[in-house]
C-alpha cells in the first residue's frame, strides 16, 4: 500500500523557461509508483530514431508499465516494463478511433527506407502492409491491451492519501472506461457522417495526429479495385455542415485539442470541393480549432485529391494554402501510367490525364514551398507487365534530377500479405526513382 500522505515526493519543474509554451509539470513519487501531471514532450513533430512523444500528457510509472493519457484523461499509450516487453523503445498507441497501434523498430532494419519513418505502426485489422510482425500476438502486448483498466483501478484501490490534483486525475482516468473510450470513438465517426477508413499516407509526418472535417463525400471514380470506396455519389457539405462539425469537433477534443495542429479534409476527394469551400473550410478551422494557441508549432493540412480534380484545380487555391497553413499535403491517387493496368483496376482516368497530372504535380511542388503534392501508385505482383516499365517512366525518365519533395507512395494490393519479393520489388523502384519513394500502409483513424 503506496501512502502518498507520508511519502510522497512532490516536485513542480518549469519546463521549457521563456518559451510561450512554459508550463509546470507536477511529480508525484512514492515507492514504485510515479505520476507525472502536465508532462511536455516534443512541441514540434520531428524523425528521430528514439521514441518521441508529442504535446503535453500525464504520465503513470509503475515497475510493469508506462500509461499515457491525454489532457481529457483519456488513455493514449502504454508501454511494458517488464523483460517480456518486446522491445524497450517499442509503444502502444491508442487512436480517436479508439484502435490501438504497435509502433516497432523493426530492428532498425529497413523500416525508415521503407516508411519515412524510424517506426512501423503494426495495425489490429487487416491492411496491406508488406514488412512488421504479430506484435498483438505476444501475451505481454495483449495483455496490456485487454488489462490496462483494470491495472488503473488497482492502483487506486491500492494507494491513498492521494494528493489533489493526483486524485483528480486518477478519478477522471477511471471514468474513462473502455466501453466510454468506444463510445466517443462513435461520436467522432458520427460528426463527419462517418469513419476515417483510410488516412493519406502523408500523415506519418504528424503522427497521424490528425482531426478529421468532411468537406465533401465520396469520390469521383469508384473505381473497381478500391477497398475504401463508399457507395453514395460524390457529393459536397455545406459551409453551415462544416461549421457544425468543427463546432463539435472542438467540444468534443475538449482539452487535448491543444495538442492538435492538423487538420484533414475528408473524405476521399476533397480536392474536388473546390478552392472557395476549401478555403473557407481551413479558414473556419482555424478559427474554431485555434491551433496557433495550442501546444504544437506551426500547423498542417492533409487531404486526398484526384486526377480530375487536380487538373481542374483554381491555382488561386494554392496561393491561398501556401500562406494559410504551415504546410499542406495533397495525396493524389494516380495508381499506374500503364492503359492496360489503369483498366484492370478499373479506375476511369487514361495515361494521358495521368501524365499531365503528375507533371502538375511536379510544378506545384516546384512553386510552392509550403505545399507538397504526392502521388499514390499501386503494387503488386498480378499487375500487367507494362506497369513497372511505365511507371519508372513517369518517376525517373521524367524527372531531370533528384529531388526532395513530392514523394510516391507504392500501395500493395493485397491485404495480408507480406512478402519478400514484393519488398525487393520495392527496394528496386525505390533505388531508381528520383523522387523520394516509400510504401502506403492503409491505415484507418
Ligand atoms: S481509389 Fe480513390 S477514386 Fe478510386 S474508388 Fe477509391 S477512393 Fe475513389
Amino acid at each position: 500500500m503506496v501512502d502518498w500522505g507520508k511519502n510522497n515526493g512532490f516536485t513542480l519543474t518549469s519546463l521549457f523557461a521563456g518559451d510561450k509554451f512554459a508550463r509546470m509539470k507536477k511529480n508525484y513519487t512514492a515507492n514504485n509508483l510515479s505520476i507525472t501531471l502536465d508532462m511536455a514532450g516534443s512541441f514540434v513533430y520531428t524523425k528521430i530514431s528514439y521514441p518521441v512523444r508529442y504535446g503535453v500528457f500525464n504520465e503513470i510509472r509503475t515497475p510493469d508499465q508506462l500509461l499515457h493519457f491525454n489532457l481529457n484523461g483519456e488513455i493514449i499509450r502504454a508501454v511494458g516494463r517488464t523483460r517480456q516487453w518486446i522491445h524497450p523503445n517499442e509503444w502502444l498507441k491508442r487512436t480517436p478511433g479508439n484502435d490501438w497501434v504497435y509502433y516497432s523498430n523493426g530492428g532498425y532494419t529497413g523500416v525508415f527506407e521503407a516508411m519515412g519513418e524510424y517506426y512501423l505502426p503494426n495495425l489490429q485489422y487487416p491492411t496491406n502492409a508488406l514488412i512488421g510482425g504479430k506484435p498483438f500476438r505476444e501475451t505481454c502486448v495483449s495483455d496490456l491491451v485487454e488489462d490496462w483498466y483494470q491495472r488503473l483501478m488497482a492502483l487506486q484501490t491500492s494507494t491513498k492519501n492521494l494528493p489533489e490534483p493526483m486524485a483528480r486525475f486518477l478519478a477522471q482516468a477511471l471514468q474513462n472506461t473502455p466501453d466510454r473510450l468506444q463510445e466517443k470513438a462513435k461520436k467522432l465517426f458520427s460528426i463527419s457522417g462517418g469513419r476515417v477508413t483510410v488516412m493519406p499516407p502523408d500523415a506519418r509526418h504528424v503522427d497521424y495526429d490528425i482531426i478529421p472535417l468532411f468537406i465533401s463525400l465520396g469520390c469521383l471514380y469508384k473505381c473497381r479495385f478500391c477497398r475504401v470506396k463508399t457507395e453514395h455519389p460524390f457529393a459536397l457539405n455545406t459551409e453551415d455542415e462544416i461549421v457544425g462539425q468543427l463546432t463539435r469537433l472542438k467540444a468534443l477534443y475538449g482539452r487535448d485539442l491543444a495538442n492538435y495542429n492538423s487538420l484533414f479534409l475528408g473524405e476521399h476527394d476533397a480536392l474536388a470541393a473546390g478552392r472557395n469551400l476549401i478555403v473557407f473550410a481551413v479558414e473556419k478551422a482555424l478559427e474554431i480549432l485555434a491551433f496557433d494557441q495550442g501546444n504544437m508549432k506551426g500547423s498542417n493540412l492533409f487531404l486526398f485529391g484526384s486526377v480530375d480534380s487536380l487538373l481542374d484545380t483554381d491555382p488561386d487555391l494554392f496561393n491561398r494554402l501556401n500562406t494559410l497553413v504551415s504546410k499542406t499535403y495533397i495525396n493524389i491517387g494516380l495508381e499506374s501510367a500503364d492503359q492496360a493496368t489503369l483498366d484492370h483496376l478499373g479506375k476511369p482516368i487514361t495515361v494521358a490525364q495521368v501524365i499531365q497530372a503528375f507533371d502538375t504535380m511536379q510544378k506545384i511542388n516546384d512553386q510552392y514551398q509550403n505545399i507538397e503534392i504526392t502521388a499514390n501508385f499501386v503494387m503488386d505482383e498480378t499487375l500487367p507487365k507494362d506497369h513497372v516499365p511505365a511507371f519508372l517512366r513517369l518517376v525517373r525518365e521524367r524527372v531531370s534530377h533528384t529531388k526532395p519533395k513530392g514523394a510516391i507512395y507504392l500501395s500493395p494490393l493485397s491485404i495480408n500479405h507480406p512478402s519478400r519479393e514484393m519488398m525487393f520489388t520495392f527496394n528496386r523502384l525505390k533505388c531508381l526513382s528520383r523522387l523520394p519513394t516509400f510504401l502506403y500502409i492503409i491505415q484507418r483513424l
